[in-house]
C-alpha cells in the first residue's frame, strides 16, 4: 500500500507550470528520490507534500488521508531544509527537544526521546554543545534529529547535503541510507545530484520541465532509461541519430549515419527517427579493426585519467564525438594509445538502447 499517493498534481505560478500532472505512488518505508536539473519543479513538488504550497490541481494522500489543503503543522510529515535549520543559541539537546516541548510533550518524555534520537544519529554525548561547536556534518545530523524526534510518518529532505564538501557528503549519504533503514520512516529526498539519488534511493522519479519522465529503481534508470533525457541525465551516454528501416521479432533495424544499417535487440514498438544510446563503459577501444557490426574509427582528442579508470573522447571523421570509459587495470589492447592516435571503437548490439527522439 502507498504511504504517499500523488495524483495528477499540478502547480502553476502565473504562466509557469512548475509541476505538470505528476502521478507518483511512494510506498511505506521507501527511500524515494526526486531527481532533476535546476528549475524542473522538484522543490515545488516537495513543498506541496509539506503543505507550504497548495496544488493548483490534483490531490495528495498521505497514509490514505487527503492532505492536499491541510496546513503543514497538521500533516504527518517533517522537513529537513538545505540550510540545516538549527537554533544557534540553544544546545544540541535543546534544539532536538524544542519541537516536542512546543507541542506539549512532558519534559521528562521530551528529554528521553531527544536523547534516543541523538543516539540514532550518532550524536550521544554531544547534547550540551552549541551548534557552533560542531562540524558541518554533525550540524546536519542535529537538523535530522530535530525532524525525526517528532516521529513523522514521512521525512522530506530538500537537498540535505548541498552545504557539505564532497567527502563528507559521501559519508552522510551512507549514514542517511542506514538511518532510514533503522527508523523505518518513508524518506522523500529532492536532489539534482544523480550520484546522491542513485546511491541512496530505492526508487527515483526523474523530472524534466515540470513533468515526471520516469519512475524506477537506480538500476532500471541506468540500464533501461525511458527517454533520451533520462539516458543523458543518469550517467554518461553516447547518442547516435538514426531511422528505423525494418522490424523483426524482438529486433529493429536502424539506418545510422557512420554505421550503416544495424540490427538491434528491442522489445516494443520503434519507428521513425530514433536515437541509439550506448554507455561509455560498453565501448571497446582497439588499434585494429574489430569484427563487429557496430564499429567506427576516429582520433583520440582527449584523455582524462581518474586512477582506476580513464575517460577518453574519440572524434570520428564525420560523426558525433564519442566518449569511452576504460578500466586502467584491464587496459591491454590499447596499451600505448595517446591523444592524436587513430583507434577503432566497437560495442555489442545488446548493449545498445533505442530511444525515441
Ligand atoms: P532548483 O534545483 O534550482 O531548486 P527545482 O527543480 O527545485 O530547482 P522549483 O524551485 O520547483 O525547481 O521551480 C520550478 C519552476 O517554478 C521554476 O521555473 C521556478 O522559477 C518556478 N517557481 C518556483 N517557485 C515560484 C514562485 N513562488 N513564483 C513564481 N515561480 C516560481
Amino acid at each position: 500500500m502507498s504511504m504517499i499517493s500523488i495524483r495528477s498534481l499540478t502547480k502553476t505560478f502565473g504562466t509557469v507550470i512548475a509541476v505538470d500532472n505528476a502521478c507518483i505512488e511512494i510506498r511505506a518505508n521507501e527511500f524515494f528520490a526526486v531527481l532533476g536539473p535546476s528549475g524542473c519543479g522538484k522543490t515545488t513538488l516537495l513543498r506541496m507534500l509539506a503543505g507550504f504550497e497548495i496544488p493548483t490541481h490534483g490531490q495528495i494522500l498521505i497514509d490514505n488521508h487527503d492532505v492536499s489543503e491541510m496546513p503543514p503543522n497538521l500533516r504527518p510529515v517533517n522537513m529537513v531544509f538545505q540550510s540545516y535549520a538549527v537554533f544557534p543559541h540553544m544546545t544540541v539537546l535543546d534544539n532536538v527537544r524544542y519541537g516536542l516541548k512546543v507541542t506539549g510533550v512532558a519534559a521528562k518524555e521530551a528529554r528521553q526521546r531527544a536523547e534516543e534520537t541523538l543516539e540514532m544519529v550518532q550524536l550521544s554525548g554531544f547534547g550540551s554543545r552549541k551548534p557552533e561547536q560542531l562540524s558541518g556534518g554533525q550540524r546536519q545530523r542535529v537538523a535530522l534529529a530535530r525532524a525525526l524526534v517528532k516521529r513523522p510518518k514521512v521525512l522530506l529532505l530538500d537537498e540535505p547535503m548541498s552545504a557539505l564538501d564532497a567527502k563528507l557528503r559521501e559519508q552522510m549519504q551512507l549514514e542517511l541510507a542506514r538511518l532510514q533503514e533503522d527508523v523505518g520512516i518513508t524518506f522523500v529526498i529532492v536532489t539534482h545530484d544523480q550520484d546522491e539519488a542513485l546511491s541512496m534511493a530505492d526508487r527515483i522519479a526523474v523530472m524534466n520541465d515540470g513533468k515526471v519522465e520516469q519512475i524506477a529503481t537506480p538500476e532500471e534508470l541506468y540500464e533501461s532509461p525511458a527517454s533520451r533525457f533520462v539516458a543523458d541525465f543518469i550517467g554518461k551516454v553516447n547518442l547516435l541519430d538514426g531511422h528505423v528501416v525494418g522490424a523483426g521479432t524482438n529486433t529493429v533495424t536502424v539506418d545510422v549515419a557512420h554505421l550503416g544499417q544495424v540490427s538491434i535487440p528491442h522489445q516494443g514498438h520503434a519507428s521513425g527517427t530514433v536515437s541509439l544510446a550506448v554507455r561509455p563503459e560498453k565501448i571497446r577501444m582497439d588499434s585494429h579493426k574489430p569484427d563487429s557490426a557496430l564499429r567506427m574509427n576516429g582520433r583520440i582528442v582527449d584523455w582524462a585519467y581518474y586512477g582506476d579508470s580513464s575517460h577518453i573522447f574519440v572524434q570520428p571523421e564525420d560523426g558525433p564525438r564519442m566518449s569511452v570509459t576504460i578500466q586502467n587495470e584491464t587496459r591491454t589492447t590499447i596499451e600505448n594509445a595517446d591523444r592524436g592516435d587513430h583507434v577503432w571503437l566497437s560495442w555489442q548490439p545488446g548493449d545498445t538502447l533505442i530511444l525515441d527522439r
